[in-house]
């Protein structure tokens, strides 16, 4: 028992993060042998990812979709209805991304989890959506009739869906709520630091560069505003300075799936392999797109890993063009394991690919 309670300990204390009212005139704290964690089940590793990122020590997490396989269309295993019926919190989209997680929720018959429930969170709310389409409309096979659904491809909108995650995880565990929030607060700052680097955060707040990237404004305040004669425009680090190389460049991207980044990141997707999302590409459709590289000088192609990589390299060699294969999703590549290494990985093999073209 005693050694039990010190592991414990051990395990919980770097992520409590006490304050040192415990000095050492005092007697030690008793080890806290607290509620067991909660069960999360994610739809995506990415939502799993950003769980533990928030629920620490709190939580034991496991995602559904392997990262390395099309969210669109995953056939969940038997034993998923099995997580799913003891799970506290479940996360999940909440658009068309999931189509398989209804009859799933069915299966599993966990009246806490369902949509509506205090455990249900959906990532989508408060974040403000693109690819909207005038009439939702399935019939010509299209899988994104509420707007896009691919929200973690922009690290403020990862932030948001950090929101909703601990707005869920705070419901299923009031008395958590306090480590939730420390935590929340503690990856808002880090993911501000890594996308506009330290100095500019120092300088400016994280939220008020967050309300600038928001509105789109960033670029134009930081280009017009100085700090000690010097333009704050130079001050930026992180994420948005390694994405220099691309910034304002055109691109084809295999699948709809990178609008949020082209928002944050000011890069543009000029042509789609894929003619709809979720519709296989058409020899007719390739040579348009193509056609659209080599008048325009696109040249680079972006693509999920789960993609048939020798069409994705044949699109890219026909076109003049290079092939950028990323994973979507953490622990879809070696050395990719978090949210914060997975930003890393797209910006640094983008930035690799247009360094390479322009040299
Ligand atoms: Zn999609």
């Amino acid at each position: 028992m005693i050694s039990y309670a010190l592991v414990l300990l051990t395990a919980v204390a770097p992520v409590l993060a006490r304050p040192a009212v415990h000095s050492s005139d005092g007697p030690e704290p008793p080890a806290r042998v607290g509620p067991a964690p909660l069960r999360v089940v994610t739809t995506l590793s990415v939502y799993a990812s950003i769980a533990r990122e928030i629920g620490g020590n709190e939580v034991e997490v496991m995602s559904i979709a392997s990262p390395v396989e099309d969210a669109h269309f995953v056939r969940p295993k038997p034993s998923f209805a099995l997580e799913l019926r003891r799970a506290d919190l479940f996360v999940s989209t909440g658009l068309d991304l999931e189509l398989w997680v209804p009859p799933l929720l069915d299966k599993a018959g966990n009246a806490r989890v369902i949509e509506g429930a205090t455990g249900y969170v959906a990532t989508y709310p408060g974040i403000q959506l693109l690819d909207i389409p005038a009439v939702a409309n399935r019939s010509q096979g299209d899988i994104h009739i509420f707007g896009n659904p691919h929200l973690h491809t922009d690290p403020l909108r990862a932030v948001q869906i950090a929101r909703n995650i601990t707005t869920g995880l705070k419901k299923v565990a009031p008395d958590r709520a306090p480590t939730f929030d420390q935590r929340l607060a503690s990856f808002t700052d880090r993911i501000y630091r890594r996308l506009f680097g330290d100095e500019l955060v120092d300088a400016l707040g994280g939220e008020t560069l967050e309300k600038l990237a928001r509105s789109g404004n960033l670029f134009a305040f930081l280009d017009s505003h100085a700090l000690d004669g010097e333009p704050l425009v130079h001050r930026l680090g992180g994420w948005l300075a390694a994405a220099a190389p691309f910034r304002g460049k055109e691109i084809v991207c295999y699948h709809k799936d990178w609008a949020y980044f082209e928002d944050r990141f000011q890069i543009h997707c000029a042509e789609f392999v894929e003619p709809k999302p979720g519709i296989p590409p058409t020899p007719g459709h390739v040579a348009r797109v193509i056609q659209t590289m080599q008048q325009r000088g696109v040249r680079v192609v972006l693509a999920a890993n789960y993609y048939d990589r020798n069409k994705v390299e044949a699109v890219a060699r026909r076109g003049n063009g290079v092939p950028v294969i990323v994973t979507l999703y953490p622990g879809g590549m070696t050395g990719v394991n978090d949210y914060f290494a997975l930003v890393d990985h797209w910006v640094a093999a983008l930035a690799d690919a247009f360094r390479k073209l322009s040299s």
